[in-house]
């Protein structure tokens, strides 16, 4: 039963919801629980067969997160976070996939999410305040709202490499893995990338394959991750404390992570000071290397001294100089790029069946039957793994066909760069909301924490919208204009610009280059939101009916 008034159009659709969302990950399955716990009707879509997102596609060898599990987790029940049992500090991807299938279970999601099913298309009707959304099942329903939970990291980019369709052997992304187990033993692999996800599948796949050829790119600043099996009493520690945890994480924290906060700079301590709060870090292991001092992500000097370390610590693990001098990146400020973690990756170069090539002086020219030219050397393989990353942010928003007020498509509208404001909507598009869309701080934060940040905000606005008597809402031009420099600005005042990113888009060829998270913080973040919500949603307009605009605030 709709808690929302009928409207002019709805009853014409075979199934019409007051709400669609698209995608089944943490932020879609989070939302579907919101809006019905308000009382909408709700239709959730997911291309894939099962819920998880991030975690259903991404089963490649080694893969796990890189925020310790008792904080990578959700939230907004007490009673899920207590009774959850987490096994190690980074738990693996088939405890978190578990984790995800449990939540749907336990607060009963599944029925209302069909799987298998992608959208494909979504028209806004201005005369009635509608979208219709069109799905690869051939069906159209219609909704009044449409989430978009289609993820940052889900569009997996697959390399425009001369020859790869004609190679013979099996062809794997890491972001689109089969659910069958690939066994590499006995068998020349070939990895392409070292970002994150190959970070973590190198070390696996070296063990079992009768040799490893890591194909690089460009080098990652990686830390251990030293990750361990967490004892019942680590875990009750956290249980205790998660009400401060929790709260520390969403208001205070600039990344989302309970940690403790730096109260000095890297300059302010002399080399053996500094020296030995590097190495405690690298000794705890994890994401929070970066928060020794308050100034890496902003002082030149202040970060050289973290890469310099890091660089240094490279070289005493890695016993080929050659090869270490390769692993060392030197190109960007540590930080700038996401920074990896890892367990035994710079350790699994001193293998004697595994082999680095490095792509920057060698570019691969092309892909053969059995092997890869770079260089004009042919590395013979008989299996490849693209870990090649992902179309980041706005790559899954793009693949619909949106088209909004005066059939404006989004993408046109994106074409420069993606124009949000605060991440959640873009103007011209009403009803039409993003989770951790671009211009929010989404990929530079404990994602779960940003993913609840933003169900919330937009459960709490349809609400409001409801109670009042508002049908459609939309960003104002003008609040975005202003958000989207607000966004830049930040983003300038730090090294992150200095890097190729994929925060910049710099991984996709002719992706305009901007830098589309929001840097501000997640507590800062968070309380520009709620005022704004507080101020009746300061530069968003509200529509009471149809070709009645009342302005709920202007900018
Ligand atoms: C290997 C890996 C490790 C990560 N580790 C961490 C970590 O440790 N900490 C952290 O904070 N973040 C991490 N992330 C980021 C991670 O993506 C988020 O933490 C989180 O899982 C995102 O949830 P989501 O629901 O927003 O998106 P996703 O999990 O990406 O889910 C989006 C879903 O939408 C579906 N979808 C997209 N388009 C359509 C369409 N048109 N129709 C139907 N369905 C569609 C997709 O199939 C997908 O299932 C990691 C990402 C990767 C790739």
């Amino acid at each position: 039963m709709s808690a929302l008034p009928s409207m002019p159009g709805k009853s014409q659709a075979a199934e019409a919801y007051d709400a669609v969302v698209v995608g089944a990950g943490f932020a879609g399955m989070y939302m579907l629980h919101r809006l019905r716990g308000i009382g909408l009707s709700v239709r959730v879509y997911e291309q894939g067969s099962g819920v998880g997102g991030t975690w259903y596609w991404n089963r490649y060898p080694g893969a796990r997160c890189d925020v310790e599990s008792m904080q990578y987790s959700y939230s907004f029940s007490d009673e899920l976070q207590q009774e959850w049992d987490w096994s190690e500090r980074y738990a693996p991807q088939p405890e978190i996939l578990r984790y995800a299938n449990h939540v749907a279970d336990r607060f009963g999601l599944r029925s209302d999410i069909q799987f298998n099913v992608r959208v494909e298309q979504a028209v806004f009707d201005e005369s009635a305040n509608i979208w219709s959304v069109a799905t690869s099942d051939g069906r159209t329903v219609s909704a009044k709202f449409v989430v978009l939970a289609t993820g940052c990291l889900s569009n997996a980019r697959v390399p425009d490499i001369k020859g790869l369709d004609q190679f013979q052997g099996q062809v794997y992304h890491t972001g689109h893995w089969p659910h069958e187990r690939i066994d590499f033993k006995g068998l020349r692999v070939g990895v392409i990338g070292t970002g994150s996800s190959g970070i973590q599948a190198v070390p696996v796949i070296a063990e079992q394959a009768k040799h490893l050829i890591v194909f690089q790119r460009t080098p990652n600043y990686s830390i251990p991750a030293r990750n361990e099996t967490l004892t019942e009493q680590e875990r009750q520690e956290f249980r205790q404390n998660y009400p401060e945890i929790r709260r520390f994480a969403r208001e205070e924290a600039k990344n989302g992570i309970y940690t403790d906060l730096p109260d000095r700079g890297a300059l302010d301590d002399g080399d053996n000071e500094r020296r030995a709060r590097y190495e405690a870090r690298w000794a705890r292991g994890g994401l929070t290397f970066m928060s020794v001092y308050n100034n890496l992500g902003l002082d030149k000097a202040a970060n050289d001294t973290a890469a310099d370390f890091v660089r240094e610590k490279i070289a005493e693990i890695v016993k080929d100089p050659q090869t270490a001098k390769l692993l060392q990146p030197t190109t960007y400020p540590i930080g700038t790029k996401r920074i990896c973690i890892d367990t035994d990756y710079f350790e699994t170069f001193n293998r004697p069946n595994v082999t680095l090539v490095d792509l920057k002086s060698d570019p691969i020219e092309e892909i053969l039957s059995n092997a890869v030219r770079a260089g004009a050397k042919d590395y013979e393989v008989d299996a490849l793994v693209l870990a090649t990353g992902f179309d980041a942010m706005t790559g899954s928003v793009a693949k619909i066909d949106i088209s909004g007020r005066h059939s404006e498509r989004l993408n046109r509208k994106w074409a420069e760069g993606p124009k949000t404001y605060l991440g959640l909507m873009s103007a011209g598009f009403p009803n039409l909301f993003i989770i951790t869309g671009p211009g929010s701080p989404s990929v530079l934060s404990n994602m779960i924490v940003s993913i609840e940040q933003h169900v919330d905000w937009i459960a709490d606005c349809i609400a409001y919208m409801r109670d009042r008597g508002f049908e459609a809402m939309e960003a104002n031009k003008d609040a975005e204009d202003k958000w989207v420099a607000h966004v830049n600005e930040v983003a300038y005042t730090t090294l992150y610009p200095q890097a190729n990113s994929w925060y910049m888009g710099a991984n996709i060829p002719g992706k305009p280059r901007i830098f589309m998270p929001y840097i501000g913080g997640v507590g800062p973040y968070r309380q520009i939101c709620n005022d704004i919500a507080a101020k009746g949603y300061e530069g968003f307009a509200m529509t009471a009916a149809a070709r009645s605009p009342k302005m709920a605030a202007s900018s």
